[in-house]
């Protein structure tokens, strides 16, 4: 609470009364703090692949490296961590973007775009010696949506699905109608999010293990970006996980008349 004195002057000036202002400034504070914790968790992300990358190009200038071996392993964590930069940046310029924009819905075919994705992203899934399924109604009506902002809703998803599902898991994609809403879902069998966890994990930055989703070339920002889209279309993304059962996330969209 922050208290605030007005004083009330008499013609003489002198102290004739007063006024106090209480007010409450929980939530000032608590805006306060969220955006005080992205700057940090920002410059940390920023700062923990530049540290690296320095480190080896330093080492790589000022000592003569023969070993080719060597010098060649170097040059793949620099280029890892270069990337790494590179996904965290675009990441958080899409953030921004979002959250500062408002959204002009269309109506447009969302069953093409679902399509698209799924097309998109099986190379990746074949490549982990994942099976992935679309099961979707034909004919759907179009549904109010900006197009691009959908798509990376797709895609954050279903990259996510693939990622943490292990070899020879399974997801699946649904897309079907019900009543004036077009249902989107996508389900996999792979390691699941703790309980604990799920509140939390569409928070920026917010992952289960650092460790592994940096391995995964992970930004710990898709989440935020997709329940961020999907408030903006007027709806909410869902979650259903268990630990070591699986995942699945989805969410309505409503038909265009
Ligand atoms: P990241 O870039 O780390 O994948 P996200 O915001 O997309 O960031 O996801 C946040 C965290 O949620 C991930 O680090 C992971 O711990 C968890 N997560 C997201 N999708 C899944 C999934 N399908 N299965 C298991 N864990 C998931």
């Amino acid at each position: 609470i922050q208290a605030t004195f007005i004083p009330l002057l008499a013609a003489d000036k002198k102290l004739n009364g007063g006024v106090i202002v209480l007010t409450d400034i929980t939530e000032l504070r608590k805006l306060e703090t969220v955006r005080n914790d992205f700057v940090a968790n920002v410059s940390h992300e920023l700062r923990t692949p530049l540290t690296s990358i320095i480190g080896y190009l330093d080492t790589l200038l000022e000592s003569d490296i023969e070993d080719q071996d060597t010098r060649e392993r170097f040059l793949q964590i620099i280029k890892e961590e270069t990337d790494r930069l590179s996904n965290l940046i675009n990441d958080l310029l899409n953030l921004s973007k979002i959250e500062s924009q408002i959204f002009k819905l269309e109506a447009d075919n969302f069953e093409k775009i679902v399509k698209k994705v799924v097309n998109l992203l099986s190379q990746k899934a074949k490549k982990q010696k994942l099976e992935l399924n679309l099961e979707i109604d034909n004919n759907l009506p179009l549904v109010y949506m900006v197009r691009e902002q959908i798509k990376q809703v797709l895609i954050n998803l279903i990259d996510n699905a693939i990622k943490y599902t292990a070899e020879g898991g399974k997801v699946e994609v649904k897309v079907k109608q019900e009543k004036d809403k077009i249902y989107f879902s996508v389900q996999d069998n792979g390691m699941g999010i703790p309980q604990a966890d799920q509140e939390r994990i569409f928070e920026r930055f917010y992952r289960v293990d650092k460790a592994r989703s940096r391995a995964l070339g992970g930004t710990g920002i898709g989440l935020s970006i997709v329940r961020n889209i999907i408030k903006q279309h007027g709806s909410e993304i869902q979650l259903k996980s268990r630990e070591g059962v699986g995942s699945e996330f989805y969410f309505y969209l409503k038909i265009a008349e």
